[in-house]
């Protein structure tokens, strides 16, 4: 256990509370793999309870409800939060690393964007009152119209690990910003600075029911909320594979998903590029935090004619990384999330290796670290486009490298994904 991370329950109606089948998860420091605490599992029982309350927030109250509030009132409790997320940003930053493994300058960084977005719904709130109706001209003059933008009620909000916060604040913020009210179910392998979160609301007296905190797997919690008769939205962040079934859900009581789902993104480095600058920049886009973002640029296409110069100034990048424990100090290269994660990443290098393709660099656990789920920034190339590790995300820092000779070959591989 670790003295920092909080013992917490599920907040609900402005109020912790135990999930109905007392049931718990063990939070596992991905960097030591200690488990250093435990979170509430919710179940559907649980769902029932947070949508209801979620509800009330939104239509009782003699029409004080957070719906009908004006934008201004909301900005109030944004901005709150908002200042709080600074105040503690420090403790929140460590709670994000001891729990995801990223390193603290970049939890650091994080706490600070959560913060911001809140700030920039809360402007985005209050513009709400200055403009509340668009009139739209049309032909026929016997006709008024306009747009009114009214909040669609309660929102689900289903969030994944590889920035707890930030993931989440991005559905949070403009969710209360716009009036509806929420439950966020942020992932099971990383809920703690979501619970903190909840705790922040409660502190500054956010009305009951508003935001919802309910965490647990994603069978228990995450599929109830999406099927859910009385949720009239669902904004999810996570896989394809997740997304599809969430989607699916939501379909059986015709609901309006948003999916912000995995990648394969690709950056191309033509023979004009300044090479440092590029080096730069695919260092950066495939293995800032351990490659486990989706907008990561984890297949790079070089032009063949500089193609042996660029990968030596990778390698050279690469050799730099500090890998270490995320608390300390100059660390670039923290741990992956978690055991399963770390394996199925080295199966993707392996089964690459087996497919024909070249480790140029890394490919497995540091030498200096024998605990931790911890993986060498990867280089590899002699990548074939059927190959696994050129069309599937990975979601770790592995670099699959292609070369090409014109532009329009550029481009066809950088489209040819699944
Ligand atoms: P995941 O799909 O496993 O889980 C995401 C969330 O869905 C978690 O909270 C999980 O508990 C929940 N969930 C699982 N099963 C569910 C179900 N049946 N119904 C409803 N919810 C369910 O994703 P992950 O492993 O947490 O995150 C990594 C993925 O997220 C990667 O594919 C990455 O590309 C993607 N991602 C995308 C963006 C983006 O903006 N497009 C940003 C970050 C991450």
């Amino acid at each position: 256990m670790d003295d920092l991370v909080p013992s917490r329950q599920l907040f609900i109606a402005g109020e912790w509370r135990e999930p109905v089948l007392k049931k718990r998860i063990p939070i596992v420091n991905p960097a030591t793999e200690d488990i250093v605490g435990d979170l509430p599992a919710a179940t559907a029982e649980d769902v029932d309870i947070a949508v209801d309350a979620a509800r009330m927030a939104f239509f009782s109250n003699k029409g004080k409800d957070w719906a009908s509030a004006s934008g201004a009132y909301r900005a109030k409790f944004l901005r709150a939060i908002a200042d709080m997320i600074l105040e503690r940003k420090s403790l929140l930053a460590k709670l994000e690393t001891i729990d995801t493994g990223k390193p603290l300058d970049e939890a650091v960084s994080d706490m600070e964007s959560s913060a911001s977005c809140f700030k920039y719904y809360a402007e985005l709130a209050e513009a709400l009152d200055l403009k509340e109706r668009t009139p739209v001209s049309i032909k026929q003059q016997s006709f008024k119209t306009h747009v009114l933008k009214e909040p669609i009620g309660v929102v689900a909000l289903i969030t994944p690990w590889n920035y707890p916060l930030l993931m989440a604040v991005w559905k949070v913020a403009p969710a209360l910003a716009a009036g509806c009210t929420a439950i966020l179910k942020p992932s099971e392998l990383a809920s703690v600075t979501c619970l903190e979160l909840a705790d922040i609301c409660r502190q500054v007296g956010l009305p009951s029911g508003v935001l919802n905190v309910v965490t647990g797997l994603g069978s228990e919690v995450g599929a109830p909320l999406s099927s859910h008769p009385h949720v009239d939205k669902i904004a999810f962040t996570g896989s394809t594979a997740t997304g599809i079934k969430v989607m699916t859900a939501a379909a059986q009581t015709i609901k309006p998903v948003s999916l912000e789902l995995g990648g394969k993104s690709p950056i191309l480095v033509f023979q004009d590029a300044d090479l440092d600058n590029a080096a730069e920049w695919t260092i950066y886009g495939c293995f800032a935090t351990s490659g486990q973002i989706c907008s990561a640029t984890s297949r790079l296409l070089v032009h063949e004619s500089i193609a042996a110069k660029f990968l030596e100034k990778l390698i050279d990048w690469s050799k730099n990384i500090k890998i270490s424990d995320p608390m300390e100090e100059g660390c670039r290269l923290g741990s992956v999330i978690s055991k399963t994660q770390y394996e199925k990443i080295l199966n993707f290098i392996t089964t690459a290796k087996g497919e024909g393709a070249t480790i140029l660099h890394g490919g497995g656990r540091p030498q200096h670290l024998n605990q931790g789920f911890f993986i060498e920034p990867t280089i590899i190339t002699d990548v074939g486009t059927s190959m696994s590790i050129w069309k599937e995300e990975v979601f770790g820092p592995v670099l699959c490298v292609k070369t090409f000779t014109t532009e329009d070959e550029a481009l066809e591989l950088a489209n040819d994904t699944e």
